[in-house]
């Protein structure tokens, strides 16, 4: 059969506008659209003629090609190999806008009777998703762990091995004949209009248990406990989710299991604050460790490490304790350990201490002349806690 003219087709002409081309396709798509012709060969046809002449003219390029070669440029390609898959997927939204959405589109490969074999399409059961929290020290977090964790859930049923049905007898559905789906003829607007939905009487299994298990009373799934062991990768940070596919509850008959996803909540630390990767630690240290300098030991994650004080030390120096942070849970960076050291004052001090120190505090070695590095200093904490 020769092909005709796609301006003929979509009864517009060369000067069509976008507008026009797209309503008249339009309407000629709602005219012949195979619900409203179930069985119609000739309306698919020309449903089919339609969507190849719109594809082709509503592209600037296919259409700039068709208009310089005519039909001839599609040969065997473009518009000429158009199913109704093909039709659904790339113009749904012209069907959608006007079957109020949903209605078409996504639910489309529902059709069983489009180019090609009724095919027989169950629904897969599928279980739900189970949410649970871990909480972790930051020790945990730096290294990793691994937690076992006791959760209730569905389980498949073990008498009738998850499908529900005793001895695995089953009938046929007799609502939708094996399908999984039920059409329903509706009046429209636009006429007699067909929707198909799954069945409701099987759930789109297409059959139904002919005699029910008695220990999970047909449906495949029990409630029990499960330990599950969870590897925890180092780096975790509080609210972050992780996800163990499948680890989920157990689906109804023999269906898919859902996902365990599992929460991740952070313990405070007592001695650190965690930023990211970085911790923050705040030292203190004796005047006299700050004036003549000293060796301290100063707590890290992974045991006590010794810091060298510089003699001089001004009270809130930062010092960083580089690698000595937490993993990064997604390269393989690792963060550091921020020491502010904090000059110890001391409160209740005898009268022989108080007479020393008001003796020291007349040198002139004591007044107070801050530098010009020590206040750069200043905008480097700051640079270093932002
Ligand atoms: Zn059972
Ligand atoms: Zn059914």
């Amino acid at each position: 059969m020769a092909k005709r003219d796609y301006y003929e087709v979509l009864g517009v002409d060369k000067n069509a506008t976008p507008e026009e081309l797209k309503k008249a396709y339009r309407k000629l798509a709602l005219q012949y659209h195979p619900d409203r012709n179930p069985g119609d060969k000739e309306a698919e046809e020309k449903f089919k003629e339609a969507a190849e002449a719109y594809d082709v003219l509503s592209n600037p390029d296919k259409k700039a090609r068709y208009d310089q070669f005519g039909p001839a440029a599609f040969d065997g390609s473009a518009g000429g190999g158009m199913n109704m898959n093909d039709i659904f997927s790339q113009f749904g939204d012209i069907f959608s806008d006007f079957f109020g959405g949903g209605g078409f589109g996504g639910g489309f490969s529902g059709f069983g009777g489009f180019g090609g074999q009724q095919g027989r399409r169950r629904a897969t059961p599928r279980g739900t998703n189970l949410r649970i929290k871990v909480k972790l020290t930051l020790e945990e977090i730096e290294k990793g762990c691994e937690k076992k964790i006791k959760v209730a859930k569905y389980v498949p049923c073990k008498t009738c091995g998850g499908s529900g049905a005793r001895n695995n007898n089953y009938d046929t559905c007799p609502h939708c004949h094996g399908t999984g789906v039920v059409t329903e003829v509706r009046r429209t607007i636009l006429g007699q209009m067909q929707t198909q939905s799954v069945c409701p009487h099987c759930g789109g299994e297409g059959r139904i248990i002919k005699d029910k298990c008695h220990d999970c009373n047909g449906e495949g799934i029990v409630r029990s406990e499960e330990v599950i062991t969870i590897n925890i990768p180092a780096g975790v940070y509080d609210g972050m989710q992780l996800s163990m596919s499948g680890k989920g509850n157990a689906a109804p008959h023999g269906g898919v299991p859902g996902d365990l996803i599992i929460l991740i909540e952070e313990i405070p630390h007592e001695l650190f604050e965690r930023q990211e990767s970085n911790l923050y630690y705040n030292a203190f240290i004796t005047f006299a460790q700050a004036a003549l300098g000293a060796t301290v030991e100063i707590p890290t994650l992974s045991g006590r490490v010794k810091v060298k004080i510089e003699p001089g030390t001004p009270s809130g120096k930062v010092l960083r304790l580089k690698g000595k942070g937490l993993p990064s849970v997604n390269s393989y960076g690792r963060g550091d350990l921020l020491v502010s050291v904090n000059v110890w004052i001391p409160k209740n001090l005898s009268r022989e201490e108080k007479e020393t120190l008001t003796r020291l505090d007349k040198s002139p070695n004591f007044q107070p002349a801050p530098s010009k590095s020590e206040r750069g200093f200043f905008d480097k904490m700051k640079d270093l806690f932002n």
